[in-house]
């Protein structure tokens, strides 16, 4: 026989090896009455949970108790665990030391918080392109939410806040922006916009709630002052979110919520009213009993994914989104919605477009098909997704559901795909 030449190896892959995470043998019915395990690719909307987080999660269930008011053990394991949690997630946003993490209940919450907290007469810039959450909470008296249009390019971002910055009159501001899209995945020029608020005097609050789970985030290299994200998109369940940062403006604030906890003295004077001294850090605005539990499974999930390896994890994730994206070019009809250009990096969040099709009917054919789980509609960020769809005169659309295009009207809204680490 005459020998062989060996074959050529299969291509190694230069990825880590995905997270361990919950739900994937789940099966789920299809239309045709057969079975398919669950194909969970709507990770932008809330991902799974890590076996590591149902783990640790699990192991305190028995034990929790009140925080910070029980003198019992218990009740100090569990102050010291939550304790021990802002100081995970601390570390794996890199905080400056003199930055403090305050927990919320998501992202939503931590910019409303935020909102809250500005001095009177703040302008607050934020792109049109922007998720609901980080475009809506500066809308309340005493700020001066500016919207900026949706740009073409990071360049052009950069040249839109600086050109805006410039003309604004002196006077505390805020840029607010997201660093990964959830709609289209791409990166933002965080750096740049920070680089580019500080030469103007404004501070930057980073919405993180995309980024977080697929990038490292360094609050020190990127040189913005709050970060907020949520723990139920970064691999732990729902209840707890993050705001991260500066304190002074925080400490300067009414608490945001006001009630057990934020008080460090409260008196009843005589003339009937009570005297209140706040707490400083993040206690003034954590009133209430803590979601110790919600913090100690977004501390687990940030443990978990710094120990796999984000620079690993994220050479998988784009392996899996070049896989996606070459499919994608293949199929007729597909068209994938972008700002920046095909070459622009992204997280493995992508959404698209399919002639003939209306987004909401395809994402029910996949799941109904194949028990594929995507997510269909105008994602909460309806200004971007009409800008992105071309300017189509929408109806509109309540975040969350789909619009539906009438026959040969262009689509109005798209399916979306996202994974991650697990
Ligand atoms: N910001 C971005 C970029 C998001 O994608 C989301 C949720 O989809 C949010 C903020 C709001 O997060 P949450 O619903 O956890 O408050």
């Amino acid at each position: 026989a005459r020998p062989t030449a060996p074959s050529p190896a299969a291509p190694r892959s230069s990825a880590g090896a995905p997270l361990p995470v919950l739900g994937l043998d789940v099966e789920v019915p299809l239309a045709d009455g057969g079975r398919a395990p669950y194909a969970a690719l709507d990770y932008a909307a809330s991902t799974p949970a890590l076996r590591r987080v149902w783990d640790d999660v699990a192991a305190y269930l028995p034990l929790y108790s009140s925080v910070h008011r029980g003198a019992g053990h218990l009740s100090r394991l569990s102050t010291d665990l939550y304790e021990q949690s802002r100081r995970t997630v601390a570390g794996f946003l890199d905080l400056p030391p003199d930055h403090r993490v305050v927990f919320t209940r998501g992202t939503t919450d931590s910019l409303n918080l935020l909102a809250a907290a500005l001095p009177e007469g703040t302008r607050v810039f934020s792109f049109a392109s922007e998720h609901h959450a980080s475009l809506l909470p500066w809308r309340r008296p005493g700020l001066r939410p500016v919207c900026l249009p949706v740009p073409r390019s990071p360049h052009e971002a950069v040249a839109l806040l600086e050109e805006a910055l410039a003309a604004a009159p002196a006077g505390p501001s805020l840029l607010c922006v997201t660093g990964a899209s959830n709609v289209t995945g791409e990166l933002w020029p965080v750096a740049d916009l920070a680089a580019a608020a500080r030469r103007h005097g404004a501070r930057v609050v980073l919405d993180a709630a995309q980024l977080a789970p697929h990038r490292r985030v360094s609050v020190r290299e990127l040189g913005v002052d709050w970060v907020a994200l949520s723990g139920h998109k970064l691999h732990a369940p729902f209840g707890a979110g993050v705001l991260a940062g500066r304190t002074d403006w925080l400490d300067a604030a009414a608490p945001y919520l006001a009630g057990g906890g934020a008080g460090r003295t409260v008196e009843h004077r005589e003339d009937g009213t009570l005297a209140v001294e706040w707490h400083r850090g993040p206690a003034r605005h954590e009133a209430g009993s803590p979601n110790v539990v919600g913090a100690h499974a977004l501390a687990s999930a940030c443990r978990a994914l710094t120990e796999a390896g984000r620079d690993a994890l994220a050479a998988r994730e784009e392996e899996l989104l070049a896989r996606l994206r070459s499919g994608l070019a293949e199929a007729p009809g597909v068209r994938v919605l972008g700002l920046f250009g095909e070459r622009h990096p992204r997280v493995g969040v992508l959404s698209f477009t399919v002639d003939g099709w209306e987004s909401a009917r395809f994402a029910e054919a996949l799941s109904d098909g194949y028990g594929i789980g995507v997510r269909a509609g105008l994602f909460c960020a309806h200004p971007l997704v009409r800008a992105l769809l071309g300017g189509t005169a929408a109806r509109p659309a309540p975040c969350g559901a789909s619009g539906s295009p009438l026959p040969g009207e262009r689509s109005l809204d798209a399916v979306r795909v996202s994974f991650g680490a697990g």
